[in-house]
């Protein structure tokens, strides 16, 4: 693989950066190969190290003649994919520079940030590092096709591309949730509490916070025990904030146990003042809000 460095060094955000290295490889390999792509643009070598300290390093200099980067060798190759992906994002945005020891070092927490605020400059580091990641590793030019090509909204194509891609199925659904036509959200759950929540900003509020349970009338707090997968229509309000007096929201859930407890959701939302008339259908969903058990309008197959 040959990558033009001058040309890299004048983009300044992750998605630049991605869209110059796409342009340049264009027949881009899938799973994307990212050791080989390191070594294109100057890492000299990836050294995998068992430690529980970090996740992550980096050992480069200001001008970035050349990298060292560091893995957790503990961490799955999926999450070493990640990682590498990571540290290349912050030796490839020349404005990243490290606090004071000369050394990016990069934990767990930092791999997880997808937020920050305009003046958390370290916070703000990791977040493009991990857009960096995600968006060479599942580069949209050929994962968008991919994931129309596969229809429909389903946790199952997800875990396709997880697989295609060779990428963790958390990190698959995010970019998923972010890059489909249709409204989707994924919330991730363990025994029964919710543990992340991935959104796009379109996606309305999710009244269910990280650490508590999940909504009890919802499908996947409902899922039996020896049930993979199921899917339901369930009210709006069983995951969202929104009026009473606004009915016009569908949602559709759809359950999917993983595996040890972990439970993968996936939200889709239509307004349907955009989609149905109204023929009564949506007003018999609000009025049985009462009882939110209610039994689904449509069941998918
Ligand atoms: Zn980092």
């Amino acid at each position: 693989m040959d990558i033009d460095r001058v040309e890299l060094a004048d983009c300044g955000s992750p998605e630049k950066i991605i869209a110059e290295i796409m342009r340049q490889v264009p027949e881009m390999q899938i799973p994307v190969p990212i050791e080989e792509l390191a070594v294109a643009v100057g890492i000299t070598d990836i050294h995998r190290l068992e430690t529980a300290s970090f996740e992550g390093g980096l050992v480069t200099q200001p001008e970035r003649a050349s990298g060292v980067i560091l893995v957790n060798s503990r961490a799955t190759a999926q999450r070493q994919r990640f990682t590498i992906g990571h540290e290349l994002g912050h030796y490839l945005i020349i404005a990243h520079q490290p606090a004071s020891t000369g050394q990016f070092t990069c934990s767990k927490a930092d791999m997880a940030i997808r937020e920050a605020d305009r003046d958390n400059r370290a916070r703000r580091m990791e977040m493009e590092a991990n857009r960096f990641s995600a968006g060479i590793l599942m580069p949209l030019a050929r994962f968008k096709p991919d994931m129309r090509n596969l229809g429909t909204p389903a946790l199952e194509h997800v875990f396709t591309l997880a697989m295609r891609y060779n990428m963790s199925k958390e990190a698959t659904a995010l970019q998923y949730v972010l890059h489909q036509d249709a409204v989707c959200a994924v919330i991730i759950s363990k025994d029964g509490v919710v543990r992340r929540i991935y959104k796009p900003n379109r996606f309305p509020f999710i009244d269910v916070r990280v650490g508590t349970s999940l909504p009890t009338p919802s499908l996947s707090a409902r899922l039996a025990g020896d049930q993979q997968s199921d899917w339901d229509d369930v009210h709006a309000g069983v995951w969202l904030a929104i009026a009473r007096e606004v009915r016009h929201h569908s949602l559709q859930e759809q359950a999917y146990r993983l595996h040890d407890g972990w439970i993968m959701t996936l939200l889709i939302y239509a307004d349907q003042d955009e989609e149905e008339d109204s023929d009564g259908q949506i007003s018999d969903a609000y009025d049985v809000w009462e009882n939110p058990r209610f039994p689904s309008r449509s069941r998918r197959r």
